[in-house]
């Protein structure tokens, strides 16, 4: 930066400190809640467990289990989406909760897999799905097998909590963002060695050559038989010649398959949906992810739109299931992608939806359901910088005004340790339209709210990555007292199974 162009920058920097910062400080200051401390507040709080007590049930044994993934949904995460859906109410922020922040029970998770200190999605869910810790990379499939082969990788498969509930005569349902054949959900129907296998042209020679199936083709034709009831997602272009597929449709091979099935392919179609037919619904709402939450057309539906028809459908089936309940797995996958692309924005947004879709599944459930809330694995975000009460989330670290860094630059509160804002130019293919980074002196000053906008990150790399730090669970309902303390990642798996075999 040039002498001169550093004064221009200060200068148009004390004009906006202005505008970020006093709105800041009057809401911090001047409406600091005074129901954080004092006897009233401790009674409120102590009323509020009480409450929760009584109204949710907490022993018994669980007949249902909603479990929600937030891919990517670190601990940080969680304290800037507070903040932010707090301030979008007009508070402060600190002092807001996220819905599934008020459940009674949560514990710290360990993500590790077995041969990486930080994780990746594949073997991460596949830890919870199975019971089993595994490696990076791998669906369903135990550690002993190495990823990307084939051979003999059948003797390692491990079944998945769908696949035992479904065998125990429970309704089950899988609700995701991405595409359906994506790691995380993938993890909870499908054994794979490699979790990029997911049309027949992914597939390796080797693969070929050991009888390895793609992931979409073991949806349809393995999943659905197995008796899963509803699956809700994107992912269309896996699934026929139109897309990715070498041969097949299987689509058309699903309608065969099930005459009374419900095929759906956009919100329209979901919100008509019937509950009241026994036959499978599977929905397919975009060729590949669903669009992020703030760039959705009305063709497609949200999270909790998807999560609401799930639950409907799920809870009709059990009429035909009337020993057994439902188990439904929701992620919420496109946090970890506005992560990957160093885009706090749109990650904090997606967690808000997420908890936004805990909320409505917390209404439509009964007292005789485990809620859990929780994420496959951390990311790089970081909040830092001794920004006051109330400092907009957002935007720049200020505190009486801007902070500055030792080049006399303002730094936003939200960084990454690496990712696409590292660079300097922008040299790195778009991952982002018009996407704007931080280290763009025109955009340093005005666009930290802007949707495409790119917290800085110290290492420079294409996409930001996983972190290797713990994430949260939070827990409501009959068995979430079994999750507390510090767990490893697969234990979620058997302490489901423990909630819905034993009284708790
Ligand atoms: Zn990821």
């Amino acid at each position: 930066m040039t002498p001169a162009f550093r004064r221009l920058t200060l200068l148009s920097l004390i004009i906006t400190t202005h505008l970020y910062a006093a709105p800041a400080t009057t809401t911090a200051l001047a409406a600091q809640p005074d129901y954080q401390q004092g006897q009233q507040w401790l009674q409120q709080r102590l009323q509020q467990r009480q409450q929760q007590r009584q109204q949710q049930k907490e022993h018994g044994r669980a007949q249902n289990v909603i479990l929600f993934l937030g891919d990517g949904m670190s601990i940080t995460t969680l304290t800037a989406a507070r903040i932010l859906e707090g301030q979008n109410q007009g508070l402060s922020g600190e002092e807001h909760r996220l819905y599934f922040e008020t459940f009674p029970y949560s514990a710290l998770v360990k993500t590790y897999n077995t041969n990486q200190q930080t994780p990746d999605s594949a073997g991460t869910m596949s830890a919870i799905t199975t019971g089993v810790k595994t490696r990076a990379g791998v669906i369903a499939i135990g550690p002993e097998q190495d990823r990307g082969i084939c051979q003999g990788a059948a003797a390692y498969h491990q079944p998945t909590l769908l696949q035992w509930a479904q065998q125990q005569g429970y309704a089950t349902g899988i609700v995701t963002t991405a595409r359906i054949t994506h790691a995380t959900p993938a993890a909870s129907y499908a054994h794979s060695p490699e979790r990029n296998w997911e049309a027949d042209s992914d597939l390796s020679r080797e693969a070929r050559r050991y009888g390895c199936r793609d992931i979409a083709w073991q949806l349809i034709h393995q999943a659905y038989p197995a008796g899963l009831d509803i699956a809700l997602g994107g992912g269309k272009r896996n699934f026929s010649r139109d897309g990715e597929r070498h041969s097949g449709n299987l689509i058309a091979d699903w309608q065969q398959q099930f005459p009374g099935g419900q095929y759906l392919e956009n919100r329209q179609q979901l919100m008509q949906l019937r509950a009241d037919t026994p036959g499978p619904v599977l929905g397919l709402f975009a060729d590949s992810h669903l669009d992020y939450h703030l760039d959705r057309s009305g063709q497609q539906p949200d999270l909790a739109e998807m999560t609401r028809a799930a639950l409907a459908f799920l809870q009709q089936q059990k009429q035909h299931h009337p020993q057994r309940g439902y188990l439904l797995i929701v992620e919420g996958a496109r946090i970890d992608h506005g992560h990957h692309a160093g885009n706090a924005k749109r990650a904090l947004d997606e967690s808000i939806e997420l908890a936004r879709a805990v909320q409505l599944a917390d209404q439509l459930s009964d007292n005789n359901t485990l809620l859990l809330v929780t994420a496959d694995h951390s990311h790089t975000l970081s909040m830092a910088g001794y920004p006051q009460r109330g400092n907009d989330i957002l935007g720049f670290a200020a505190n009486q005004g801007l902070l500055l860094a030792n080049d006399q630059s303002p730094y936003t509160t939200l960084g990454y340790a690496n990712g696409p804002g590292g660079s300097a130019n922008a040299r790195h293919s778009e991952r982002l339209p018009g996407r704007i980074l931080w280290h763009q002196p025109e955009h340093r000053q005005t666009e930290p709210h802007s949707d495409n906008f790119q917290q800085a990150a110290l290492a420079d790399i294409y996409a930001e990555t996983h972190g290797a730090d713990d994430v949260a669970l939070h827990a409501r309902g009959p068995g979430a007292r079994l999750f507390q303390g510090l767990l490893e990642q697969h234990e979620i798996y058997h302490r489901i199974r423990r909630a819905l075999q034993q009284e708790n």
